[in-house]
């Protein structure tokens, strides 16, 4: 490639930063301004720019322009500033992006296979211009975030969670795909709305959806053989139907579910050095009982098998709340996934009145609905333990059970609290705390790393629970005292390269790797990792 052409390439393009002799041998002369810049010049000149931007909406239109033009200039600007920046390409801003998807688009990125594309998905995949794909990311946009039905343009969560993959583990960009699989939407208003770009469908399901999603994962297996399949914000029928369908047939996982296990599992195992109350005695209250509620429970009893208990122990020591109540035996309304934890116990109406009777060390809040973790929950919750557990998991921040403040000032202060979204340090009389944020961005980049290097053909539950006990690892006294139970965001590439180091060797210790095993895995690990420098093109 060229002049204009070489200009127009966001991945080789590199701007001003063409050398003199680039700018000779590639027609560039006179097509850039004169002066030769560094990466850092470049960075210089453009952080302003963004920080000046009035709104975190209107930085990520920002951010999604220059990545745009320049790829490696975005990921150095990204990861040189994560903290920074993670909330705007991330939760709670793309939930935004999402809902605003129409106005934001600019250029198109990632793939859609749609409901029209049945018998045609391997054409579709066809198109993609990189072989070498290795990391897929994959929704429906059923339910995006806690935000619900936002059809195609959830497009925007697939964009930011392999954003995620490179800024946090290092997966070379070229090596990752977004695919949006369009089947309509039920979100009437948004169907209708003049700037959605989706198909003008109510939502396709039953077996013509199955099928579709069949020949999906099949063209996937055939086009891209390394690659992992990572589904993602999928209605809860869906996800669970899916995740059971292919989780020991190809390379996959359900991040809603594993992911989100993972992360809340280290959180719990770093939460009881604080609280001295190890897992196995813990006991657990979950408001919400879908993907990310069950999967959690699913991995904390297997946890809890781990360190000396019965599985029935484990499961007695889980209890759920969903939209009806407390999940328990007598009721007849309860899905295949429920079931597992309906322990016998009368009906009980309210969280409040489940957490005085049941008294448990953790509440868990993944239901999606804000403001459930009233003042009455939190001094409840206080009231049974020194130091109770908080996580309001739920995202983006509108839909976060309570706010840290909420949680902070209803316990005195003695909440170990953690949430989704990230939220600002809190001080309550005269203590500052710093709240850590329990998201799945600590696990699946790492996790994928490690798949990537060993070739894995399968994503295990016991890849899951080496990650949350790696990630756990790492949580420094330091931390603690903070009141953090997650190492620092600065440290996450860090955290994905320890995670990813024992991911893959799950896959060889298991017969799950597809190539040989490096004499030094730790090395081969870091040398996976993608670096945002330039290259010379001479
Ligand atoms: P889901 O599968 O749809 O499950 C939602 C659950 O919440 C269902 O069990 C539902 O009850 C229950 N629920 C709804 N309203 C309720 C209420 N008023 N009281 C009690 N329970 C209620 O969704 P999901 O995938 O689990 O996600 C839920 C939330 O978790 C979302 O906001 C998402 O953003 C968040 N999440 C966070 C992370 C993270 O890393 N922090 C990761 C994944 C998900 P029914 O079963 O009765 O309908
Ligand atoms: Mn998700």
């Amino acid at each position: 490639k060229r002049g204009a052409t070489l200009l127009n390439d966001p991945v080789l393009n590199k701007g001003t930063a063409f050398s003199a002799a680039e700018r000779d041998a590639f027609g560039l002369r006179g097509l850039l301004p004169p002066r030769v810049m560094t990466q850092d010049e470049q960075l210089e000149r453009i952080l302003p720019g963004v920080r000046a931007r009035p709104t975190p909406i209107d930085q990520y239109a920002y951010l999604v322009a220059l990545h745009d033009r320049n790829v490696t200039l975005f990921y150095r600007l990204v990861m040189d500033n994560l903290e920074e920046f993670l909330p705007v390409l991330y939760t709670p801003t793309v939930g935004q992006a999402c809902e605003e998807f129409g106005r934001i688009f600019r250029r198109s990125r990632g793939l859609y296979v749609t409901s029209e594309d049945r018998g045609r998905v391997r054409d579709v995949l066809a198109n993609w211009p990189h072989d070498d794909v290795r990391m897929i990311v994959v929704t429906d946009g059923e339910r995006i975030l806690g935000l619900g039905d936002l059809g195609a343009n959830g497009m925007g969560i697939p964009i930011g969670k392999l954003t995620l993959y490179t800024a946090c583990a290092g997966v070379s960009p070229h090596q990752c795909l977004p695919i949006t699989i369009d089947v309509g939407t039920d979100n009437t208003a948004l169907r209708e709305s003049a700037a959605y770009m989706g198909v003008r469908d109510p939502r396709m399901r039953g077996e013509e959806y199955d099928a579709l999603l069949d020949e999906f994962v099949e063209a996937v297996k055939e086009r891209f053989p390394l690659a992992c399949l990572q589904f993602e914000d999928f209605g809860n029928h869906n996800a669970f139907t899916l995740l059971e369908k292919w989780r020991d047939r190809t390379c996959t996982f359900n991040d809603d579910i594993q992911g989100t296990a993972s992360v809340t599992l280290g959180g719990l195992l770093s939460a009881a050095k604080l609280t001295g109350v190890p897992l196995r005695d813990m006991r657990l209250m979950f408001l919400g009982a879908g993907e990310a509620g069950i999967g959690i429970g699913d991995l904390v009893v297997q946890e809890m098998i781990a360190e000396g208990l019965t599985e029935l122990e484990a499961r007695q020591r889980c209890w759920f709340m969903d939209s009806r109540g407390l999940v328990v035996a007598s009721r007849t309304d309860l899905a295949e996934h429920k079931r597992r934890f309906a322990h016998e116990y009368d009906a009980v109406a309210s969280l409040q009145e489940a957490v005085e009777q049941l008294k448990p060390h953790a509440l868990i809040g993944v239901s999606g609905q804000p403001g459930t973790f009233t003042p009455g929950v939190l001094t409840a919750m206080a009231a049974n333990h020194p130091r109770p557990i908080i996580m309001a998991l739920s995202n983006p921040t509108s839909k976060a059970e309570c706010t840290a403040r909420e949680a902070y000032s209803a316990t005195d202060g003695r909440a170990v609290f953690a949430s989704g979204s990230p939220f600002a340090p809190v001080t309550y009389k005269e203590r500052t705390h710093v709240p850590g944020q329990g998201n799945n961005a600590y696990i699946f980049p790492g996790v994928g790393l490690g798949v990537i290097v060993s070739e894995s053909s399968r994503v295990t539950d016991e890849m899951f629970a080496a990650a949350a006990r790696t990630l756990a690892g790492l949580v420094t006294p330091e931390d603690l005292a903070m009141g953090r139970i997650y190492p620092s965001l600065t440290r996450i590439r860090e955290v994905s390269r320890a995670i990813a180091i024992e991911v893959a060797k799950i896959a060889f210790d298991r017969g799950l790797a597809r190539t040989a095993r490096p004499d030094d895995l730790a090395a081969a690990v870091s040398a996976a990792m993608y670096e945002p420098v330039y290259q010379s093109l001479i």
